[in-house]
C-alpha cells in the first residue's frame, strides 16, 4: 500500500451482526469478508480503501507507517468487540 492511502475500518458482519445506523454490506478490499458502510458516511468511504478491522491491524502492524485510519463512531463498538475478542484492550 502507498503512504497516502486511507483505510475506512469497518466492522465485520460477523462480529456486529445488527448495524446501528442505516448500513450496507460491502466485501472487506482486503480479505473479501462483508464489512458494514454508513450510507450517511459516503463521503468517506466513497474515497478510501475499506478495510475490516482484522486487516486494519494486520495491515497497520506489518508494515512501516505512516497510516491514515478512519474509524467512524457507529464502527467503534465493533472494533472493540473485535479487539477484546482477540485479548486486547
Ligand atoms: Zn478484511
Amino acid at each position: 500500500m502507498t503512504e497516502d492511502e486511507t483505510l475506512y475500518v469497518a466492522a465485520r458482519v460477523s462480529d456486529m451482526p445488527t448495524a446501528h445506523v442505516p448500513s450496507f454490506k460491502v466485501p472487506c478490499s482486503d480479505c473479501g469478508e462483508d464489512v458494514w458502510i454508513s450510507e450517511g458516511m459516503e463521503k468517506h468511504w466513497s474515497t478510501m480503501k475499506i478495510v475490516c478491522t482484522a486487516c486494519a491491524l494486520r495491515i497497520t502492524s506489518e508494515s512501516e507507517g505512516p497510516h491514515k485510519i478512519d474509524i467512524v463512531p457507529e464502527n467503534i463498538t465493533g472494533i472493540i468487540k473485535y479487539l477484546r475478542s482477540r485479548g486486547i484492550g
